[in-house]
């Protein structure tokens, strides 16, 4: 019966033909060697276009006598070849799971990417060598709010109330406008509180985050940070002031340290200096008794560094706070850390502290 043209000429079924059907199908079953390639056997040989399953079609228009026959000849065949094919496929579906779960085995023990370490900010690395310096010297720690009252910012530090301090263009006021609150533009309120909640004797650093207008430029930043010392005792003088001062610049900058002060004014010290610390620079490079070197980029040349501001606590700020100053003396001295890092780790321009790049923080890797 043929139903096209196309349709082959019916499948001879002999024992030579099936028996070299069969050996082909078991051949190309023992050689597959993935599941995707026995399903490419599994269609070629026993697919409805293989021979065997022609030959199994073709057995209902044989004659009757031989249809038995050629029945038992191809479905056994076929038979051997689908145990084959079932066992091919168990065998190979077992060794993929297994090799596809080694692949996805997670071995805890292979080292990783991991997520890079952060560094500390310089300038709090800093701030935690400034404050070990006094603690070191059996100083405390004092810390007070960023936002202040004007009074605790101004008022108890002898600030005349049209002092140019106070102008706006110098402070950040907080609003309402006349909330009498100020972002602080220095931590001395901190000395004043710690006065008020402490009492005397005294002997704090007050290190923290300060505010004035300025505009960030290489050497000037709206958000800078302070520490700030004072020592409220009986019979403290500018000696004990210089002592201090020495320590620290030691600590900082190393070498032999030595403290100039120049006079100057400011409203909560009398008398008030200006400290510079002798250059490190030029001791490194020319001795403590050898004169500045004139094109050192530290000092500009003139063998001294301004540090900030110092002097003997005015009697007036004692008084504010409820101390006698007939009893107790003390000294002050501010410093801004910001500085302290450019000079002393050669940092060129303020961008590079406040910008955050973290390439920045980790040049200093993780000194404490
Ligand atoms: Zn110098």
């Amino acid at each position: 019966m043929s139903e096209s043209s196309s349709t082959p000429a019916a499948p001879v079924i002999d024992e030579a033909t099936i028996g070299d059907a069969v050996d082909a199908a078991l051949a190309a079953i023992a050689a597959a060697a993935t599941t995707a390639e026995l399903k490419q056997v599994r269609i070629e040989h026993v697919g409805d276009a293989s021979v065997l399953s022609s030959a199994n079609r073709a057995i209902k228009d044989l004659p009757k006598e031989q249809k038995a026959a050629a029945g038992k000849l191809v479905g056994q065949g076929k038979g051997r070849v689908q145990k084959q094919l079932a066992a091919r496929q168990q065998e190979l579906a077992a060794a993929e799971e297994e090799a596809a779960l080694a692949a996805e085995t997670v071995d805890v023990t292979l080292p990783t990417d991991r997520r890079p370490r952060g560094a500390a900010h310089p300038l709090t690395t800093l701030r935690h060598r400034i404050e070990d310096v006094f603690v070191g010297m059996g100083w405390e720690i004092a810390e007070g709010p960023e936002i202040e009252a004007e009074w605790f910012n101004f008022d108890a530090l002898n600030f005349d109330a049209d002092h140019p301090a106070r102008q706006m263009q110098d402070t950040f006021y907080v609003a309402p406008e006349g909330s009498g609150r100020v972002l602080r533009t220095h931590t001395s309120p901190v000395q004043a509180r710690a006065l008020l909640e402490r009492g005397v004797p005294l002997y704090i650093a007050c290190p923290g985050t300060v505010f004035r207008t300025d505009e960030l430029d290489a050497t000037h930043t709206p958000v800078f940070h302070q520490v700030e010392g004072l020592a409220i005792d009986k019979g403290l003088t500018m000696a004990h002031l210089v002592g201090t001062l020495d320590t620290l610049a030691k600590a900082l900058f190393g070498g032999e340290p030595v403290t100039r002060l120049r006079p100057s004014y400011f409203p909560f010290t009398e008398p008030s200096a200006e400290m510079d610390f002798r250059c490190f620079s030029c001791e490194a490079r020319n001795g403590l008794d050898h004169e500045a070197d004139p094109g050192c980029r530290v000092c500009g040349g003139t063998g001294w560094i301004e540090m900030g501001g110092c002097g003997m606590v005015n009697p007036a700020v004692l008084r504010a706070v409820g101390v006698d100053p007939e009893e107790h003396q003390g000294f002050a001295f501010g410093l801004g850390i910001e500085r302290i890092l450019m000079l002393r780790n050669g940092v060129p321009d303020m961008h590079d502290i406040v910008e955050g790049d973290v390439r920045f923080s980790q040049h200093y890797g993780t000194e404490i």
